[in-house]
């Protein structure tokens, strides 16, 4: 599992797309119009000199970074490498179609050491329905090479998307299993006001997922990647994200606990299932007992549909 370093986050809103994909707003999504140049090399300066002994990463995100002319790439990369140190390296994100051995030898080159592409999913018919230009063997392969070639893999999935099933989810779980990209991210599909998606939302043609079932998706994803070695990095979208701007979805500022304590849940469970007496820390005490007692109610729930009575919980809370 690669040590985590440091992460000054950069926005590119949208730069480099060749079309916009029909859930996308990534000027909602980062709260970023565009990147002020100079204002930014200031703040990565900073940034820099206040961490001088740790490993620390320059994120480019919410761009097709390697569809950026090749001109503008370079200068601005160049930019950045004036003023961080060398125990600072780049990050960027990008779609899975500009990706080729010539692009990477660029991006090596520039010193970018971690590629975070954006799947959204392995299955053609998902792919398709949700117009992205690419097939899953394509996907497959543009991971391969990033991984091939020696840079860090992280891999960004949304659950939710349309044509997406259970079978194509599991689909997805046997392409993570054998690709086992470093990094995870979970971006569950949320319907942003203004975007193509929520035309087709307003139409009745698109169901997006319930909170519950998004929560569910992403703790089944989150065991898997334990599992093979993956660490999830995010799972959600930002919260820079005005709520307001969401139209519908799984959208939720603490999403992300709510997987933590579906988790949780799961565990505990499984622990009683096997006579274990389970004592909870501090944290895990607040993820149950976090929104109201959301979690601990619902593992109330479970244990009974299970026919085990709570006074039989060796659960010390
Ligand atoms: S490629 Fe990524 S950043 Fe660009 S429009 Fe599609 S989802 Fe948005």
């Amino acid at each position: 599992m690669p040590k985590r370093s440091l992460i000054y986050p950069l926005f590119l809103p949208m730069q480099g797309c060749k079309h916009r994909c029909i859930y996308c707003d990534q000027n909602k999504i980062s709260g970023e119009n565009t990147m002020d140049l100079a204002k930014e090399l200031a703040n990565v300066s900073r940034f820099i000199a206040n961490h001088p002994d740790e490993d620390k990463e320059v994120a480019f995100y919410g761009s097709s970074f390697t569809a950026l002319p090749a001109s503008y790439r370079a200068e601005l990369l160049q930019q950045f490498h004036k003023v961080v140190d060398a125990k600072t390296s780049f990050r960027i994100s990008t779609h899975p179609l500009y990706i080729n051995e010539e692009i990477l030898h660029t991006c090596a080159a520039m010193g970018i050491a971690c590629i975070e592409l954006g799947i959204q999913d392995f299955c053609d018919e998902v792919l398709l329905a949700t117009k992205r230009g690419y097939t899953g063997e394509q996907a497959m392969q543009a991971a391969m090479l990033v991984k091939h070639q020696g840079f860090t893999l992280g891999v960004q999935l949304m659950p939710g998307l349309p044509a997406s099933t259970p079978a194509t989810i599991e689909h997805n779980r046997l392409a993570l299993t054998a690709l086992k990209p470093e990094y995870l991210r979970l971006y569950p599909l949320v319907v942003i006001k203004g975007t193509p998606l929520a035309d087709t939302y307003a139409q009745g043609l698109y169901a997006p997922l319930e909170l519950e079932e998004a929560v569910q998706i992403c703790a089944d994803y989150a065991e898997l990647a334990e599992q093979e070695g993956i660490t999830i990095i995010k799972q959600g979208l930002p919260s820079n994200l005005n709520p307001q701007e969401v139209l519908a979805g799984p959208f939720h500022p603490s999403f992300g606990e709510f997987v933590l304590a579906e988790r949780l849940v799961r565990h505990i469970i499984r622990e009683i299932c096997k006579g274990k007496e389970i004592k909870l820390d501090k944290k895990q005490r607040l993820l149950l007992m976090g929104y109201r007692g959301k979690y601990w109610a619902i593992l109330q729930n479970r244990l009974k549909n299970c026919s085990v009575v709570p006074y039989e919980m060796n659960c010390i809370l």
